[in-house]
């Protein structure tokens, strides 16, 4: 007798035992990459109250596993010595706050490429292409596979009222276009404001279980040359090419003070474009959807700022500071001459005809 009910337990402990390390299995397979934890701050005028909270040690992602943002290396990786005496001496290469001002010869493609693509990122490239901009998208997505973050996972997301009118396009290996319908407009201002709109909404119904990367992109743009891994970090933006050697003074920020953007005078770092943006999705998604919120609050003032989501973008990168900042190799423009400190034209607006495109005509 004793001895059958011993033989009892020890079975069942044992079937118990195996399905909790069973369950504990397949719960660790399921789980999502490493991300970084959100951090609760909001847009916020008091810069050293945000960079307190940066730097809290539990906000630090764990070690035991790639994540982004980690800035490991492969052993027996071969690739030029960097120096600590040679490199760019006709641009500033780096930021009053420290960061990364990045221009052709301050990285490494090879190092780059090594150190992002070890978490292999699932990157998400969010576009409009409304009315008849959608002529635009096949130019831009077919340079895109040939020189937009070359052998890493991304998905173009097009906004349009008008996929029928987009050709069939041919995409490399794990890169992906999902179609997003959007109601058709009659003012640009529409559309270029509702991106922060539209985008706020599906990255929280959808984008956010897809992506570990974001990247706000206008489509009237096409890929010249390499936009890789180095333009990567936690929020990153690009220098307007028309502002980046002028003083602050005549930045064309937001002057008026009943607007959101306001920016007042004798303030500001750079003055940045909102034609290429990008960082983590979580922050990206939490600037998105500020520059909603604060054109809402415009909207209900009767006041829309004067270049719209840029002023609003502009506003939040002089109060929280962008982790990398990208030379306008970044955005050039086929309006305007490359001067000689743009050794590279990574992607360049085109020339398109104001009133033949837009529904309203008009330059912004
Ligand atoms: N856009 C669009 N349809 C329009 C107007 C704008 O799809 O009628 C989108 C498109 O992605 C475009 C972006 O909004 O690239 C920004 O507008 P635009 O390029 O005309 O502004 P600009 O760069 O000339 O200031
Ligand atoms: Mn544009």
């Amino acid at each position: 007798m004793l001895r059958n009910a011993s033989k009892t337990h020890v079975l069942i402990t044992s079937v118990f035992l195996f399905i909790v390390i069973f369950i504990i299995y397949f719960y660790m397979k399921a789980s999502p990459p490493l991300r970084l934890p959100v951090l609760d701050f909001g847009p916020n005028e008091d810069a050293d109250f945000i960079n307190e909270k940066i730097i809290k040690t539990q906000d630090c992602p764990k070690q035991s596993a790639w994540s982004i943002g980690d800035l490991t290396m492969k052993h027996g990786l071969e690739y030029a010595q960097p120096s600590t005496q040679k490199g760019r001496t006709d641009v500033n290469a780096v930021t009053n706050w420290n960061a990364p001002l990045v221009w052709e010869g301050t990285f490494d493609p090879v190092v780059m490429d090594e150190i992002y693509m070890k978490m292999n990122p699932r990157i998400a490239v969010v576009v409009f292409a409304v009315g008849k901009y959608t002529r635009f998208v096949k130019g831009f997505v077919e340079s895109g596979e040939k020189h937009f973050l070359v052998g890493f996972k991304v998905t173009y997301y097009i906004f349009t009222d008008d996929k029928e009118s987009v050709p069939k396009l041919d995409l490399g290996k794990n890169r992906n276009i999902s179609f997003l319908p959007v109601p058709s407009a009659k003012r640009w201002q529409e559309v270029v404001l509702g991106r922060m709109k539209w985008a706020t909404l599906t990255i929280d119904k959808q984008i956010r279980n897809e992506a570990d990367y974001l990247f706000m992109m206008d489509i009237d743009s096409v890929f010249h040359n390499r936009f890789g891994a180095e333009s990567l970090s936690r929020l990153s933006a690009v220098l307007h090419r028309g502002y980046y050697k002028a003083p602050r003074e005549e930045f064309p920020y937001e002057r008026r003070s009943q607007s959101k953007a306001y920016i007042p005078a004798g303030a500001g770092d750079y003055y940045y474009t909102a034609a290429v943006w990008g960082g983590y999705l979580e922050d990206m998604y939490k600037l998105v959807k500020y520059c909603y919120e604060q054109s809402e609050e415009d909207a209900k003032n009767n006041i829309e700022a004067v270049w719209q989501e840029e002023s609003h973008l502009n506003k939040y990168l002089l109060y929280n500071k962008p982790t990398k900042v990208l030379s306008p190799e970044y955005l050039w423009s086929d309006y305007d001459q490359v001067p000689s400190d743009i050794k590279v034209v990574r992607i360049s607006q085109l020339i398109k005809n104001y009133a033949e495109v837009r529904p309203n005509g008009g330059h912004r």
